[in-house]
């Protein structure tokens, strides 16, 4: 009997025993196509030498150092990195674990910024719906995904929320995409005003919705029009990039693609690759000065912030990435992914929306391509395609929908940088045997 508590209690699940390259092998010795990098973790698939070298090398001369007594070379050259590559004014680095205590640690430090300049008004934090920013209650409590949230309610801190930039389900007939985007991204000036204009401390936001979504970027314009928004208000945008950040979507930062610069910006997964558990919030200089010249302190921690075995997964990582070329793959292998894709799906009678962008794609699974009706969620549709990948020998990341019309049950694809083309082709493959075994498994092919 296991003593290990896992997410999904009923569940029956194989044992990883190692990794190849975009594979994960079972002790049974199946083998496994990483198609969503866990939960887009593993940019660089199972069994990266570089890595897990810089990782062995860091164990060898110290482990751990508390960051309340030291830095150390590992933190300071990622942080060194991550700046030199980073848009707009950002200049330090705050490391933690994972991306929930990185958006803690960013709406945290939102609030204690304005405290130190003399604000203390500014309170409030808005957020959109159709969005997760991480479990923790403060991350949940900013995320917009109601299932998540549902029974925790009574423990969620008061937090406001504007509609998602979806443009599948929202954009109304006539209405074109740019125009789609301004009206959306103008809730939140609304908002701004309905809480009081000098009330509001950040908005959040993914640049690209991921595990809510399934990779919906916003539509031209939107982030532009949201940075004069919170710029004209004094409302610091933060940008959370833990699951399409580090080359997910093409560029280092997903940002990067809209041209706007964060005031604060959070990422983790693909900074560890899943080698070690790091996240990381980056602030601008402006921020960072505000507490330097004021308390002195940043009234957050964690025991591991700025692990040094961690901080070298992440700088190992950056060099893969950017030294070796692999974030230059991601744009080519997307689109070559989403042709296929096209090709496979584009017709489907259930399949509603192909999406995404780079190496962060998505399926919306629908009823009825029609109307957009999402399937009936009592058929866990998306779980029987997880199940039935996993048969084929496939990870892909399904999530389910809701019948108020929000969305449909959803498919995310968020594989290695390192895939080859004839892996394109195997994901396509059984993907579309999974899709097909779960649609009559839920009475609907
Ligand atoms: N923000 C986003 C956008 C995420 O996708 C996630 C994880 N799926 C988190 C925050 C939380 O990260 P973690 O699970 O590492 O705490």
């Amino acid at each position: 009997m296991s003593h290990v508590f896992p997410r999904h209690t009923k569940a029956k699940l194989p044992v990883a025993s190692h990794g190849d390259g975009a594979y994960i092998v079972d002790s049974d010795g199946k083998r496994y196509l990483d198609a969503c990098g866990g939960a887009a973790v593993s940019c660089l698939g199972h069994s990266d030498a570089a890595v897990t070298d810089a990782v062995r090398s860091q164990m060898d001369s110290i482990a751990f150092a508390h960051t309340g007594f030291f830095t150390s070379p590992p933190a300071e050259a990622l942080a060194e990195k991550l700046i030199a590559l980073a848009p707009g004014d950002l200049d330090r680095v705050y490391f933690v674990s994972g991306g929930s205590e990185a958006v803690e640690a960013s709406l945290k430090l939102a609030r204690q910024y304005f405290v130190e300049i003399g604000q203390p008004q500014r309170k409030h934090i808005i957020a959109r719906w159709q969005s997760y920013h991480g479990n923790t209650l403060g991350a949940l409590a900013a995320g917009g995904n109601r299932w998540r949230r549902a029974q925790f309610e009574p423990l969620l801190v008061d937090m406001a929320h504007i509609d998602p930039c979806f443009v599948y389900r929202g954009q109304e007939e006539g209405e074109s995409e740019f125009d789609y985007g301004q009206r959306v991204a103008n809730q939140l000036e609304t908002e701004i005003q309905r809480l009081g204009v000098d009330s509001v401390a950040a908005f959040v936001a993914e640049p690209v919705v991921g595990a809510t979504l399934g990779a919906v970027p916003a539509v031209e314009g939107y982030f532009k029009r949201i940075r004069e928004i919170c710029d004209q208000y004094g409302v610091l945008l933060i940008l959370d990039e833990v699951m399409c950040g580090m080359g997910r979507t093409g560029t280092l930062f997903a940002c990067d693609h809209d041209g706007v610069a964060p005031d604060i910006l959070c990422i983790a997964k693909g900074l560890g690759a899943g080698y070690q558990p790091i996240g990381a919030m980056l602030c601008t200089g402006a921020i960072y000065d505000a507490i330097e010249q004021g308390s002195g302190l940043f009234q957050h921690g964690h025991t591991y912030i700025g692990h040094p075995a961690a901080c070298a997964a992440g700088g190992a990582v950056l060099t893969r990435l950017i030294d070796d070329g692999l974030v230059e793959r991601v744009t080519p292998l997307g689109e070559a992914l989403h042709t296929r894709l096209e090709a496979r799906f584009g017709q489907h009678p259930h399949v509603g929306d192909i999406r995404g962008r780079g190496l962060f794609r998505g399926l919306e699974l629908v009823k009825d391509r029609e109307t957009k009706t999402p399937f009936d969620p009592g058929h866990k549709l998306h779980a029987k395609v997880k199940q039935a990948a996993m048969n084929e020998g496939l990870m892909c990341y399904p999530m389910g929908g809701t019948l108020d019309g929000q969305r449909g049950d959803h498919i995310l694809l968020a594989p290695p940088f390192i895939l080859e083309d004839a892996q394109l082709d195997e994901i396509t493959d059984k993907l579309d045997r999974a899709v097909t075994t779960a649609l009559a498994q839920a009475g609907a092919a």
